[in-house]
């Protein structure tokens, strides 16, 4: 099998196996057949995997910033260096076209692996005057052992995105990717041994979701990152708080896109397309409620039919196709079943709702209008390619029906009217924003949601907050006075 990986675990800098746990079966989502076979970790491989990252963790903080920058960033020039080799892996591991991979998955971690690398020199504390020459300073500390718990829709990303500022504030990591996609991971750990981390500082395990909470549970685990589902969120944060732990949740969404009738409409036609269609529609951020304003509606309608039509759908390996399968035949399984809730609720198809005739699981581009606030395809993150089309007449009746949803992770306006994109921003129950454009993510800005969407950032300097904490030094000059 041409992505065997050596083994399935990458623990204290080498390939690692088990053969007692569970199989992991790894299919390319564009034919159904089996491209890899690795295990869950068992116990033993959690326990090695724990210890490792504990062992390494006191070393790793020893060095300096600039010394854990230059590595991260050595890393970083290695994966743009082998760009395409990744993303041809990863494109069979999730079935994203190589068009996007190319651009979107390991160029995205290095970024991450950059980003960070080049802050690591400049995390400092600070020193705080007190009256009478006392002061204080702050020393700026890593966390201890991070657990980093990933989905299966951008797998290099999320393992960089993750690992990059833990590592660069000098913790060590165990990663647990999806086990839908568990092998690009394990290329990210071998780059980041290759560059110069030591042995231990970030580490690779495989399972399902026992595996995950058998992490967040070790006393030995100071920080959770997880990105992942809502209802997953729940369970994982409910875990951690038991031991105090720091926590960072990406979760899902049903973000709003709002476009009004002053709108550039080839413009909000291209951000519904970027926003629902990209990666076939498996992205969190995805702005599946669009609202257009009733006057642009069927003009709206018709050109983005006729975008879609422009979609070249077939092998992923393909430059030219720009639209691939799902990633698993249970997600399409999924995606599908939405699909039938919004014919059977009355919802007006627009185009696609089928399954495409051909190997792997293919779904084509859906678009419903005529959605209602309360059908199930309005409500319910779907993680598919089908955007749901809703009509509204004044700004008041839009911003109240946009924030109508217990998600909060990122939400998008289109509209040429300078001062109302701002009044719609503020209004917006929301982390990430965009006026006229959508599902832009670059490492220089901070990324997350509110509501049931997540808890703290990634990217950003602030992403450096979620992975240090600070201890606070208070210094006198003078004599210490007691009341007796
Ligand atoms: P999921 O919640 O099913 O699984 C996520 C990860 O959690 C997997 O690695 C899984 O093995 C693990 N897991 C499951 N149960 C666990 C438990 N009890 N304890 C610890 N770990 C456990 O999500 P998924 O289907 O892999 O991914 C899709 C979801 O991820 C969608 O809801 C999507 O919106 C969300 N997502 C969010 C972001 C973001 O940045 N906000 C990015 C990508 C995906």
């Amino acid at each position: 099998m041409k992505f065997q990986p050596r083994a399935s675990h990458f623990i204290d800098g080498e390939y690692v196996e088990d053969t007692n746990g569970a199989a992991i079966e790894v299919i390319y989502p564009a034919t159904g057949e089996v491209i890899a076979r690795l295990h869950s970790a068992t116990p033993a491989i959690v326990e090695q995997a724990l210890n490792s990252a504990k062992n390494a963790q006191a070393a790793w903080a020893a060095l300096s910033g600039t010394e854990r920058g230059r590595i991260l960033r050595r890393a970083s020039d290695i994966m743009r260096e082998r760009n395409y080799d990744l993303s041809v892996l990863e494109t069979h591991d999730t079935g994203k076209p190589i068009q996007e991979t190319t651009v979107a998955d390991a160029t995205s971690g290095a970024d991450a692996l950059e980003y960070f690398g080049g802050l690591a020199a400049s995390l400092t504390g600070e020193h705080i005057p007190l009256g009478g020459g006392d002061f204080v300073y702050t020393i700026r500390e890593a966390l201890g052992v991070c657990v980093g718990i990933g989905a299966w829709n951008y797998p290099t990303q999320i393992a960089c995105w993750k690992g990059a500022p833990a590592l660069a504030c000098g913790n060590t990591m165990v990663f647990k990717p999806s086990e839908t996609t568990p092998l690009s991971a394990l290329k990210v750990a071998e780059i980041l041994v290759e560059a110069g981390v030591p042995k231990g500082v970030y580490n690779v395990i495989q399972g399902y979701g026992d595996v995950g909470a058998s992490l967040v549970s070790d006393p030995r685990v100071a920080k959770v990152s997880l990105t992942g589902s809502v209802p997953t969120g729940r369970k994982v944060y409910a875990a951690a708080a038991d031991g105090m732990k720091h926590v960072t949740m990406e979760l899902g969404g049903k973000s709003p896109m709002i476009v009004f009738d002053d709108a550039d409409i080839e413009n909000a036609v291209s951000g519904a397309i970027l926003g629902n269609f990209y990666s076939s529609g498996q992205v969190c951020s995805n702005g599946t409620r669009v609202f257009v304003q009733k006057g642009i509606k069927e003009a709206f309608l018709k050109r983005l039919s006729e975008r879609l039509a422009h979609a070249k759908i077939g092998d992923p390996m393909d430059e030219d196709v720009s639209f691939g399968p799902m990633v698993s035949e249970n997600q399409m399984n999924i995606a599908l079943g939405y699909i039938e809730k919004g014919k059977a609720e009355g919802a007006r198809l627009v185009y696609g709702g089928e399954r495409i005739e051909r190997d792997g699981y293919f779904v084509q581009p859906t678009v419903f209008a005529d959605v209602t606030d309360n059908m199930t395809i309005a409500r319910e993150e779907i993680f598919g390619p089908v955007m749901s089309v809703l009509d509204f007449e004044t700004e008041e009746e839009v911003m109240a029906r946009a924030n109508d949803t217990e998600f909060g992770l990122a939400a998008g306006v289109f509209t040429n009217d300078l001062t109302r994109a701002h009044r719609i921003v503020a209004g917006f129950e929301a982390g990430t924003c965009y006026i006229n454009t959508y599902n832009l993510a670059p490492v220089e800005a901070p990324f997350g949601g509110s509501k049931m969407s997540g808890v703290g950032r990634e990217n950003s300097k602030l992403a450096i907050n979620h992975f240090s904490e600070m201890k606070t030094v208070y210094i006198s000059m003078n004599d210490v006075e007691a009341p007796y």
